[in-house]
């Protein structure tokens, strides 16, 4: 097929305009050209092979959330742009009729009938084992605007004309999904275990209930412990066979799976679940007993675990499976004895038979199932044994959910719980290791599991105790270990931490954890790091990234974990919105600071604190630490920043910190320009020049500018932004800005009334107001181009990035040299980026391009201008997601 694909005419990708006539596909062929051709001479491409047309967009303050689904079906990834089309990703993966899956295939163009060139990429493209295809697109049915239903209703006719299906998929059955996403975890054929998985496959050729299926394939209880799940699971999705397939849509659609939660988690499962990871320590009717891998225990009922997003069972490395006989070779004998009598009682309770009976043997009156129900034989049961009739039903239910482990004396098993399912042998081998241990570091840790290794290898026939994997064997020393005192998260380097630090200091308000860690181990005498790894765990399993775990920070300080989120934005639940932040944490103001002990107090502020009102102290965007500014000589810059906060009151933040930054751009490039009258001294540079000159004295003994800060020269001309950013926030001035001559006329006016304003002609060079007005004022407000990412994988502060040092040391070799280049050097400092690099044209490429043509109004930039509008006017939505592309790719 594909021979013939390629014999036909194709036109090269990208060709922009809509078709002539009927309908044209755009897509990436499985051999890498991008191509673009009519949709009739496309039936026959693959497109299940095909690459995805578009990036997977992301973008700040974007509401879905995009990533990678593994496919059992394609044996790879797919990828999904929200929650909703992972879930029907996962669905379709799921569906035994679907052999071939892609996603966002191709690119569909066509005009409306007014002409209008419109074009979409839907979702997915399915290929069922019959060769049939369908197309699919999901969105959710609130979120269906007029608009999309004519893409969703061109697309199935599209579809149509070439004989594939067409599905609008909104939000899929919650049990479904939760059921389908629980099962998913055992797709994997790791998960297949014979000679069971053939048995089970033969019981449920046909459909039947779980229990008789399981009891079928005799053996019936060791057999429900996880097998049936995984073989049904990889046979009915993988294998496609008919029967088991329906039989498991049935079940998973009636929620069977989850009320039968209990008997296919088991002790020893690893499972991932609020983003981190836990092992099932014990079950209890239906609930879980939890051990994290950082060791701390809970219990959570199985619903809710399996119900969380992020629940998977990681049955990827289990600790090694194990026989039951040799998990009892751990208990002492009497215990082992007792639990297998029970068994027996058990066994005949629920079959009228002891195990063993001979072929033939009839069962004893009060035990025939024939005769007697389940209670009358538990009954019987109970008064043979002198027990209660509770005692026989909880040891029976016990047997159900846990085979033989069950019925064994729970105070018997404690210490065989934290190891779940390892081999006892290697149990025995690691408790022998870590007897001689008892000051483990990470070092002697892994040296513990060579020897562990050597000791198995020696003591037993080959392969006889199956080793399991290096993560397994640090899990199993980790839990072996937990109350020896030997690898805790701080023990591991030698240090033993105290369960709560005496006289410990309050956070900050917005300081961020590592400054506060760090300011406790430095009144403490403590270990900073391991400070930090006692009170963080991985952001997600696996991950190097540590946040901070609330409680843990709260059971440390003795401060409730309401008081230190307060303090703390990073420990919010939810967490803020972090685009209301700066990016980078910074120094506040010196004289705050100077009640917080402990040193560095590091601060994650929010893009409106410019300055300490108590204090009347400069805080600034982030620059290099910057000295303590007093700005007491200078009440304007004070008054600025209220006047700031009004604005923030009044047009909220996002618009106020596009208007503010905007309007320090315009100020810099004033300050930049040429257009400084030489005869003018009461203009506005001469403001900037003496404020500057007070904020960055000469050192007379050094002669030298040493005091400079590029955040000071923000501070320069920090009132007069504050004095044009109203017009750059307001709606009204906004259109006015982008309106007729007459209405431009009135802004530049207006411009020219709160600063000095030089430029009569709007089409001089250099003019950033002219800009703003032709390029920015019809779109929306800017947003910060990167957000505070939370955590840090070791306890220390931020360090600065090299390329800032050296461009603060460019900078202030510069304003030695030569004091007239302050607005260019303001310009340059990344604070100013979002606004700079808001519409990155590729041939935009080097930052200074950008600042100099974020100052051009010339015939070039209004065409490209006009371009833009027009683009962005008739809704292609390809345009949007390239920009979005662009923006990732600029970051
Ligand atoms: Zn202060």
């Amino acid at each position: 097929m594909p021979d013939v694909v390629h014999a036909l005419e194709v036109l090269p990708g990208g060709s922009a305009g809509p078709p002539a006539t009927g309908f044209e596909v755009a897509y990436i062929a499985p051999d890498g050209p991008e191509l673009r051709r009519p949709l009739a001479d496309a039936w026959a491409v693959r497109f299940e092979a095909a690459a995805p047309v578009r990036a997977f967009a992301s973008y700040r303050r974007q509401r879905n959330l995009p990533g990678r689904w593994w496919s059992a079906t394609k044996g790879g990834h797919v990828g999904y742009e929200s929650w909703l089309e992972r879930d029907q990703v996962m669905l379709l993966d799921f569906d035994p009729a679907v052999v071939g899956i892609a996603s966002q295939p191709f690119w569909l163009f066509w005009s409306a009938a007014n002409g209008r060139p419109l074009s979409h990429a839907p979702d997915y493209f399915a290929r069922h084992e019959d060769g049939t295809a369908v197309v699919i697109d999901c969105r959710p049915a609130e979120r269906r605007r007029p608009r999309d239903w004519a893409k969703f209703e061109a697309t199935e006719a599209a579809c149509t004309e070439v004989g594939w299906g067409f599905r609008l998929l909104g939000a899929p059955d919650p049990v479904v999904v939760r059921n389908v996403r629980w099962l998913a975890g055992y797709r994997h054929p790791r998960h297949r275990v014979e000679p069971v998985a053939s048995e089970l496959l033969a019981v449920f050729a046909e459909p039947l209930p779980l229990m008789d299926g399981a009891a079928a394939g005799g053996e019936s209880l060791a057999v429900l412990n996880g097998a049936v799940p995984s073989t049904l699971v990889a046979r009915a999705v993988g294998g496609r066979l008919g029967a088991p397939a329906r039989w498991f849509a049935r079940l998973a659609g009636e929620g069977a799976v989850m009320a039968g939660a209990g008997s296919v988690l088991r002790p020893g499962d690893w499972v991932t679940f609020n983003g981190d990871e836990h092992q099932v320590v014990a079950l209890a009717g239906t609930a879980v007993r939890l051990r994290s891998a950082g060791g701390a225990e809970s219990v959570v009922l199985a619903s809710y675990l399996m119900a969380a997003p992020d629940f998977v069972v990681t049955g990827a490395e289990p600790l090694p499976e194990m026989e039951p006989s040799g998990l009892l070779e751990t208990l002492p004998e009497p215990t082992r004895a007792a639990a297998e009598r029970w068994q027996r009682h058990v066994v005949e309770v629920d079959t009228g038979l002891l195990p063993g009976a001979e072929p033939g043997t009839p069962p004893r009156e009060e035990y025939d199932p024939a005769t007697r129900s389940l209670t009358e034989r538990m009954q019987a049961k109970a008064a043979e044994l002198g027990v209660s009739l509770r005692t026989v039903e909880g040891k029976r239910s016990r047997y159900v959910k846990q085979g033989l482990w069950g019925l064994v004396d729970q105070r018997a098993t404690r210490r065989w719980e934290a190891t779940g399912r390892a081999d006892a042998r290697l149990v025995a081998a690691v408790r022998e290791g870590l007897d001689g241990e008892t000051h483990l570091s990470t070092g002697t840790r892994s040296r513990l599991i060579r020897r562990v290794i050597k000791t198995v290898e020696a003591t037993y026939a080959d392969g006889a105790v199956p080793l399991p994997s290096e993560r397994t064997l640090y899990k199993l020393i980790d839990a072996l270990s937990t109350g020896r005192h030997t690898f805790g998260a701080a023990e591991a380097r030698g240090l033993m931490l105290p369960r709560t630090l005496p006289d410990p200091v309050p956070p900050a308000r917005h300081e961020i954890p590592p400054s506060y860690i760090s300011r406790l181990a430095t009144l403490l005498g403590l270990d900073i790091d391991g400070l930090w790894f006692q009170v963080t765990q991985p952001a997600y399993p696996g991950a190097g990234r540590r946040v901070v775990v609330p409680e843990r920070l709260a059971a440390l300080t003795g401060r409730s974990v309401h008081a230190l989120a307060g303090a703390m934005p990073e420990l919010r639940d939810p967490p803020p919105d972090w685009e209301m932040f700066r990016h980078q944490p910074q120094t506040g103001c010196h004289l705050c600071d100077a009640r917080h002990p402990g040193g560095k107090v590091v601060r994650l502020l929010p893009h409106h604190a410019y300055i300490c009102l108590r204090h009347g102290a400069w805080i600034g965007p982030p620059d290099i630490d910057h000295l303590a500014v007093d700005l007491a000589p200078f009440p304007e810059i004070v008054d600025a920043q209220r006047r700031h906060l009004l604005l923030l009151r009044r047009y909220g933040w996002a618009p106020t910190y596009d208007a503010v930054l905007t309007a320090l751009m315009i100020c810099a490039h004033i300050w930049y320009g040429d257009g400084r009258p030489l005869t003018d001294v009461f203009g506005v540079w001469n403001i900037w020049d003496d404020r500057v000159h007070h904020l960055i004295p000469l050192d007379p003994e050094k002669q030298d500018y040493i005091a400079y800060s590029a955040s000071k020269l923000f501070a320069a001309v920090y009132p007069e932004a504050v004095t044009l950013a109203p017009l750059i926030a307001s709606p009204y001035w906004r259109r006015l800005a982008d309106g007729t001559g007459a209405e431009q006329a009135r802004f530049f006016a207006e411009v020219g009334k709160r600063v000095t304003y030089p430029y009569n002609e709007p089409d001089r060079g250099g003019d950033a107001v002219a800009h703003w007005a032709l390029a920015d004022s019809w779109r929306p407000p800017s947003r910060p181009l990167t957000t505070y990412a939370p955590g840090r994988d070791r306890g220390t502060l931020p360090g600065l990035a090299a390329n800032r040092l050296a461009r603060q040391e460019k900078s202030a070799k510069w304003f030695s040299r030569s004091r007239r280049n302050q607005g260019r050097t303001l310009l340059f400092h990344g604070h100013l980026k979002p606004v700079l690099l808001r519409d990155r044209e590729p041939r935009y490429v080097k930052w200074e391009g950008t600042i100099w043509h974020s100052g051009r109004t010339d015939d070039l930039m209004k065409e490209e201008v006009a371009r833009r509008r027009k683009e962005l006017q008739a809704g292609a939505a390809h345009v949007r997601y390239q920009r979005a592309e662009d923006r990732a790719s600029s970051r």
